[in-house]
């Protein structure tokens, strides 16, 4: 599966730069390339996500302008193919952050997002991987142990204007107790962004994250001075040594420095700026 989502992230990179290139916002790039990956079955976002203990597909996304410091999330959704579609529409057409579960589909109805049916978004390869998880006799005793995979999708861009923007989009973790709500839709939890700090997208064990607001974090270590290859770092290392937990951020700040870490075996990642283009799954 390496090389699947190693082509994810590079079609995702690519769709946020033909915003960039042209000119277009931060916070457009960020949509157009975490929608990519929400459509790409190979992530745990949209299509092909993990499903919950019903059997259901679950979705929760998130998206920040870090120039009004506006965002946009939804919870729940299970009947949203691209829920940070969703997700931008809050932030852009109403005074609310958040909306869930059915008043979010209606709200995202309501403002020319199509519904689907959530069987729409439920591929065999999950019902499989639930119908597998479920049969086992003894439950593992770590559900997000770094060995189950965690496949959270997000993006963090500064445009020519000098304004940054974060996205994260999930579909969970795998058996998740329906209603469940993980750190990628709390804002500061899985995603953040203020330019006068840094833009940041996390994915992994969900609880631990939310319980450090580990986006929020890092943004404030960065606002305080300290680059973003080193807070990326650092706040891996203390989800790791605060609360045991496993993951990976993506971090950015206003002058285009960036960071990124995870303490997972891997965690597929592409990014581009005017000299560079890198690829890469282990950092
Ligand atoms: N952070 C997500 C959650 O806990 C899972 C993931 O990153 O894959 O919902």
């Amino acid at each position: 599966m390496v090389e699947a989502h190693l082509n994810g992230v590079r079609n995702a990179r690519a769709a946020g730069w033909r915003v960039l290139e042209r000119g277009g916002a931060a916070l457009d790039a960020v949509e157009e390339a975490v929608v990519i990956m929400e459509n790409d079955e190979i992530f745990d976002a949209g299509r092909g996500s993990f499903l919950n203990r019903d059997g259901k597909v679950q979705l929760d996304a998130f998206i920040m302008d870090g120039a009004t410091l506006r965002g946009g999330g939804v919870g729940c959704v299970e009947r949203i193919a691209n829920p940070v579609r969703a997700a931008r529409k809050i932030l852009s057409d109403s005074p609310h952050v958040y909306f869930v579960a059915e008043g979010a589909e209606r709200f995202a109805a309501e403002h020319g997002i199509p519904l689907c049916r959530n069987e729409d978004l439920i591929i065999p390869r999950e019902v499989e991987r639930l119908r597998e998880f479920q049969a086992r006799i003894e439950p593992s005793p770590d559900l997000f142990a770094p060995t189950i995979s965690h496949d959270t999708v997000g993006a963090v861009a500064l445009d020519r204007d000098g304004n940054i923007a974060a996205a994260t989009s999930t579909g969970g973790t795998l058996n998740k107790a329906p209603g469940r709500l993980g750190d990628s839709s709390l804002i500061g939890c899985g995603c953040y962004a203020d330019n006068r700090s840094a833009a940041a997208s996390t994915t992994g064990w969900g609880e631990p994250i939310m319980k450090l607001v580990l986006a929020k974090w890092a943004a404030d270590h960065v606002a305080s001075g300290s680059v973003p290859e080193w807070v990326a770092a650092e706040a891996i290392n203390y989800l790791k040594d605060r609360v045991n937990g496993h993951g990976g951020m993506i971090l950015l700040d206003a002058h285009g420095q960036f960071g990124l870490a995870h303490n997972t075996p891997r965690m597929a990642w592409a990014l581009k700026t005017v000299k560079q283009e890198e690829t890469g799954i282990q950092r």
